[in-house]
């Protein structure tokens, strides 16, 4: 579930240290399983909700509930989103997201756990990722259960909706864009192309459960790694903070690279409050990683 939307740190965190140190030596062990969140992709331009000028403060995501239960609803949702992916489709993975790759391709890591539903560790070139809340990339019908492309879904709203070109306030971590009812408009939402039904981005919605294997699949994860690295994530809902009090409680390390204090920091050995895509291109460096596997942008 994703429900917990407000969460402000109290007196008993970790504070934030510069030393990368415990994160080079616990990647240099190996069996380093990485779980990520909004932060490592802000340096791609796609801004955190709750980080500084983060969209929470100019809207609350749409609920499952709500998506579900209101066709209006499902017509802004669905005009936000289509905006929102144009600029999702032009983001490029970053030297964060680089460097996990190459992580991933030196035999260091794992597993890599998203939250994010942007694809970029998969530009990157990471393999296996688990994409805990889904992926903007595939669409789902509520009614027949069919997945599709969002690529497609693209084109067969371009066409519904011949001319719609309102300039959005900005962009959310889940793909959609910021706009009044008046630029909504009269966006035309499609159908599923099988059986008529509504479809859905297959993304984990707040209010929302992750699939039960899927949860599974993150925790076999967990059992088999060495040590938890937390990559830009305030930790702040339950989906990805419970891998966190599991390691912890198997006692292995948990270590976390964030800006901000986070949810998770009294189960941590260490919060580095660095920018990811610098603190870790520094790793990399320390681990004799040649800068061309650090590169971030070579997927573009
Ligand atoms: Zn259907």
């Amino acid at each position: 579930m994703r429900p917990t939307l407000s969460w402000t740190p109290t007196e008993d965190l970790l504070p934030g240290t510069t030393s990368l140190a415990p994160v080079a030596d616990a990647l240099s062990a190996g069996g380093v399983l990485v779980l990520s969140g909004a932060g490592i992709s802000t340096e791609s331009g796609i801004p955190d909700y709750r980080g500084e000028g983060g969209s929470l403060s100019r809207h609350t995501p749409m609920t499952y509930q709500e998506f579900t239960a209101d066709a209006l609803a499902r017509r802004r949702y669905w005009a936000r989103s289509h905006l929102g992916w144009r600029t999702f489709g032009r983001a490029r993975p970053n030297a964060g997201h680089g460097a996990v790759a190459a992580f991933g391709r030196h035999g260091l890591l794992a597993g890599v756990i998203t939250q994010n539903v942007d694809g970029l560790h998969q530009s990157a070139g990471s393999e296996g990722v688990v994409e805990l809340h889904g992926s903007l990339e595939r669409v789902v019908c509520l009614s027949c259960g069919a997945f599709s492309p969002r690529r497609e879904l693209a084109r067969r709203l371009e066409e519904a909706n011949a001319g719609f070109e309102p300039v959005a306030a900005g962009i959310n971590p889940d793909g959609d864009a910021d706009l009044t009812d008046e630029q909504v408009g009269d966006f035309q939402v499609v159908p599923c192309d099988v059986c008529g039904g509504t479809l859905k981005p297959d993304v984990v919605f707040f209010g929302e459960a992750v699939p039960p294997q899927r949860v599974e699949r993150c925790r076999e994860l967990v059992r088999q790694a060495a040590s938890l690295l937390v990559l830009g994530s305030s930790l702040t809902v339950m989906s990805g903070l419970r891998f966190v009090r599991q390691a912890a409680q198997a006692g292995k390390p948990v270590l976390i690279v964030n800006r901000d204090p986070t949810r998770g920091d009294r189960h941590a050995v260490t919060r580095v409050a660095l920018p990811l895509g610098a603190a870790l291109t520094t790793v990399a460096g320390r681990l004799d990683i040649p800068d061309d596997l650090v590169d971030g942008q070579v997927a573009g």
